[in-house]
């Protein structure tokens, strides 16, 4: 198989990725990108970016992503398309197969192939993508300002992001599959005291309606059980917060991740336990999961790669 040897690859083309590239061009490390089956990450499929700074008036997601990526072109960084397919992480160099064709040998990796929220599978979910479907209440509550929205999901995150909304809109629905809360006891108490939300326990969501982007949710409560209901409700805005799946499933053997699949790095760095292996953005990122912080952990990935290059 062909073999290439680079000072720093980095592997994924989100905010994460490209702020990596833009750093490590100007360090002059010679950065090569892969940029994965979704070139410019998960903004590429969002209307507007209203939080990162520098844009007063917002932005397109995919204008943004296409900001970044010249950016990181100008200072000359060799971007590819390409999906790394499998890893070496055993011995420097690190060994990356790109579409089980060529095999990159790097020393140095800055890993930023960030997670994709989980859906239900509703085909109504792709129907109203970005028209009242969400699966990020900081980065859409705000459009839903004394609104009415539903959030899916019964564990924390769950819990996290009704709490959020429950700040912004005038009612919030928390559907439930189950007839309790996986939630921690603190979180729970703090979604049962809420009085803007309300908790349907034993409901499913089976599909979305509306002409004009979200109006109501069909919901089935206690479903394949005799005393199964059926019923429409009326809401503006459908929140799924039932998980995220990190994209890192072929670094697992070498770096420790938590029992989701999220790369756990030394706090407060993207050093994996792997010594020249970085990684950054959400792929590392459980918590907050905002193009700003993927931006930021990228910067921080590819001083690293500097540092660690120096010795
Ligand atoms: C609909 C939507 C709206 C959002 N709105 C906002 C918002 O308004 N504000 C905000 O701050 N955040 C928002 N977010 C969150 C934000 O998009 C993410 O936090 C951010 O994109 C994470 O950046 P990242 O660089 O870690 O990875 P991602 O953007 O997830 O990009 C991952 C990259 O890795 C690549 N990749 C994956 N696997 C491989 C592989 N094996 N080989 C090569 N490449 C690979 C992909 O092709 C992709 O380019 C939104 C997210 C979504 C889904």
């Amino acid at each position: 198989m062909e073999t290439e040897k680079v000072k720093c690859l980095i592997i994924g083309s989100g905010p994460a990725g490209y702020t990596a590239a833009i750093y490590a061009a100007r360090a002059n490390l010679s950065p090569v990108l892969y940029e994965g089956l979704q070139p410019g990450g998960q903004l590429t499929t969002t209307t507007d970016v209203e939080n990162f700074p520098g844009y007063p008036e917002g932005i397109s997601g995919t204008q943004m992503m296409d900001d970044l990526r010249r950016q990181a072109e100008r200072f000359g960084t060799d971007l590819r398309f390409g999906v790394a397919t499998a890893a070496d992480l055993s011995k420097s160099p690190y060994k990356i197969t790109i579409d089980e064709e060529k095999v990159i040998e790097a020393q140095t990796i800055i890993i930023a192939t960030g997670a994709a929220a989980k859906y239900l599978g509703l085909e109504d979910e792709k129907k109203y993508a970005g028209m009242g479907v969400s699966a990020c209440a900081t980065c859409d509550g705000f459009f839903y300002r004394k609104k009415v929205v539903a959030v899916v999901g019964g564990g924390d995150t769950a819990c996290e992001e009704a709490s959020y909304l429950a700040g912004l809109a005038s009612k919030v629905y928390l559907i439930v599959r189950k007839p309790f809360l996986r939630a921690s006891k603190i979180m729970q108490e703090r979604v049962m005291s809420n009085e803007k939300i309300e908790v349907l326990f034993e409901h499913n969501a089976v599909g979305l309606y509306g002409d004009n982007g979200v109006e109501g949710v069909h919901l089935v409560k206690r479903m394949g059980e005799p005393d199964e209901e059926r019923y429409d409700l009326a809401i503006d805005g459908f929140f799924l917060a039932i998980g995220h799946k990190p994209n890192s499933d072929i670094f697992k053997p070498y770096v420790d991740t938590d029992e989701t699949g999220y790369i756990l790095t030394e706090p407060g760095t993207p050093r994996t336990k792997v010594p020249g292996v970085f990684a950054a953005g959400d792929v590392a990122d459980p918590h907050y999961r905002q193009a700003i912080t993927a931006a930021a952990t990228g910067c921080m990935a590819a001083i690293e790669a500097e540092r660690y290059l120096l010795g």
